[in-house]
């Protein structure tokens, strides 16, 4: 057999929307087809199903024609036409005339892709650019997974389709793989842990993708946000604060408005003035730089703010905290001369690794680095001084080499105002989240008129990084709510411990140390006898917290707490001090 193409995966997944659609076309013929694609785990095709009332009750049904097709093994050939000849093979079909309409203008070939027997007849046929693997037996293990509405050319003022889903994979084995993976990730979802660990909640008088934060959720928040406060205290960063909303002339000098003019939340008030809800932070920041003439002996300066920012996002794309109209970030900027952007860059370097490292994220495996530069074939897209952006190349190539990085180089991902360093992390079940990044910025000291004075007297531009070391705090929560499956490390959980008395005899005993621990700086719940022990550590296991305190005659005793760690069955023996250290971890 002949070496699989680069391009077989999606070959495999793209036949197996035709197999699919062959066996909708043979139940219902009266259909008619839109789009089907592939994507990184599946496939899908939209249908109008006229009258027909199809529904995921009729996956069975499907997927047994489905299976018949692929063992009959039909050849996947594919057949030039002319426009005409094209047409005339979907008489009636709105769908199939503007595709091809689009394909004659673009001045495209006209390509079939049809299933042929043995004998050499054309079983089934339809218009795609193809490519196809070379028969339907190759496509494998399938199942069609779900099914959903979908506008014609994803614009809401034409007819609503129906889209189905599948996944195809070559052997029984992937196909395990990936449904394991689809139960983790739904014990996992952030969107019902939040609610079963009573984190954060949304309210319709309040709106979508609106998150409110609970006592624990807020407790979370702020305690991912301090501890990379702390962190980066030592680097010299200092903090500010802004207004959340500003003239929308700020971002016509940033050159945002033009990008983000639609996504903007438009705010009005008594006079002319049109202000927006901030959709980013580094506009504002500049302008602090810009209050006061600047020495080179000043630089740099190093700005950071915990700061909420306003999307206008779809309501179709809000997902939980992934995708939320209100985001509040962990935002920094430092202002340096060029000279020093590799010393920012590597302190910012060190900030990543000190947070994820106490996150047990910063592992090697679990975590790579993009050096993004420039795409060498065209440097016309991108803006400010080709040999300042040598330079700044070269430096974050550098600290990669020094920090032991090992960056993967990837041209053509710098953004157009600088190259970057972003930190990929992949979390507890194999996906991969682009989280932190240190990236640097020409244009914007360019468009604010940013100054100093340097050496020689002389008025000189400064260069500004941004960097974010968890992003936005929602989008955070919602990975390591996934990572962690809840099961936060005990000096982020918001409950420690709860302490439980083995009966009524203990609870003066065990109130009493909760109030000690509490006083030491322990979060530290009290769950009374009222239910049988048994029951209590089961529910204590339920809720995740990282320990349980059993107190009894033994303990009360000998003053030693027996605990037991989330997730274990055995108990140990610890005394006051050592558990307190615990909690550190
Ligand atoms: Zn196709
Ligand atoms: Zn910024």
């Amino acid at each position: 057999m002949s070496k699989k193409p680069a391009d077989y995966e999606g070959r495999r997944k793209h036949t197996a929307s035709h197999v699919m659609s062959a066996a909708v076309m043979m139940l219902w013929p009266e259909t008619k087809r839109g789009v089907g694609p592939w994507t990184d785990d599946s496939f899908y095709q939209d249908y109008d199903f006229g009258d027909a009332e199809v529904s995921d009750k009729d996956f069975k049904k499907i997927q047994k024609k489905m299976r018949w097709i692929v063992n009959k093994n039909f050849k996947v050939e594919k057949r030039m036409l002319k426009e005409a000849e094209a047409r005339s093979a979907f008489p009636g079909d709105e769908y199939k005339e503007e595709l091809i309409d689009g394909i004659v203008e673009r001045g495209e070939d006209i390509s079939f892709y049809d299933f042929v027997d043995e004998t050499g007849r054309i079983v089934y046929t339809d218009l795609c650019a193809g490519p196809h693997v070379e028969s339907t037996g190759e496509i494998g293990v399938f199942e069609l997974t779900k099914l959903a509405g979908s506008y014609w050319r994803g614009d809401s003022d034409n007819a609503m389709l129906t889209r189905v889903y599948g996944v195809a994979f070559e052997n029984e084995e992937l196909m395990a793989e990936y449904k394991h993976f689809l139960e983790e990730a739904a014990k996992r979802d952030h969107r019902k842990l939040g609610k079963e660990l009573d984190l954060f909640t949304f309210s319709d008088k309040v709106g979508s993708g609106l998150p409110l934060f609970t006592p624990k959720g807020t407790f979370l928040r702020e305690t991912i946000a301090n501890t990379i406060q702390d962190i980066q205290a030592e680097f010299g960063y200092e903090r500010v604060n802004i207004p959340h909303i500003c003239k929308k002339d700020l971002y016509e000098t940033s050159g945002h408005w033009d990008k983000f003019k639609e996504d903007l939340f438009h705010v009005k008030g008594k006079g002319d003035t049109e202000f927006v809800m901030k959709p980013m932070n580094c506009p504002h920041h500049t302008q602090i730089y810009a209050s006061q003439m600047r020495s080179y002996r000043d630089l740099p300066i190093r700005y950071s703010e915990v700061t909420t920012c306003y999307r206008d996002e779809q309501p179709g794309e809000l997902l939980g905290l992934s995708r939320v109209r209100s985001l509040t970030q962990d935002d920094g900027h430092v202002f340096c001369r060029i000279d020093q952007v590799k010393e920012e860059v590597k302190n910012i370097t060190k900030v990543v690794q000190a947070f994820y490292g106490k996150l047990g994220m910063y592992e090697p495996g679990r975590f790579w680095v993009s050096l993004s530069v420039r795409d060498p074939q065209t440097p016309e897209k991108y803006l400010g001084d080709p040999a300042e952006w040598d330079k700044a190349e070269q430096f974050l190539k550098e600290v990669s080499e020094e920090q032991g990085l090992d960056a993967v180089k990837t041209e053509g991902e710098a953004a157009f105002y600088g190259p970057k360093l972003d930190f990929m992390f992949k979390d507890a079940i194999g996906r991969e989240w682009q989280l932190a990044t240190a990236q640097i910025d020409f244009v914007q000291p360019e468009r604010f008129g940013l100054e100093y004075i340097n050496e020689k007297g002389e008025k000189d531009r400064p260069v500004m990084i941004h960097r974010a070391i968890a992003g936005s705090l929602e989008r955070f929560l919602s990975v390591i709510i996934e990572h962690f499956a809840g099961a936060f490390p005990a000096w982020l959980s918001p409950i420690q411990a709860h302490i439980i008395p083995v009966n009524e005899a203990h609870e003066a005993y065990a109130k009493e140390l909760q109030q000690k621990l509490k006083y030491a700086g322990a979060r530290i719940e009290y769950y009374d006898a009222s239910d049988s022990l048994g029951k209590r550590i089961r529910n204590a296991q339920k809720s995740k917290v990282p320990f349980s305190i059993i107190i009894g005659d033994n303990e009360v005793e000998s003053g030693n707490l027996t605990i037991r760690k989330y997730g274990e069955q055995k108990d140990q023996s610890v005394s006051e001090e050592e558990f307190l250290e615990l909690l550190e971890s």
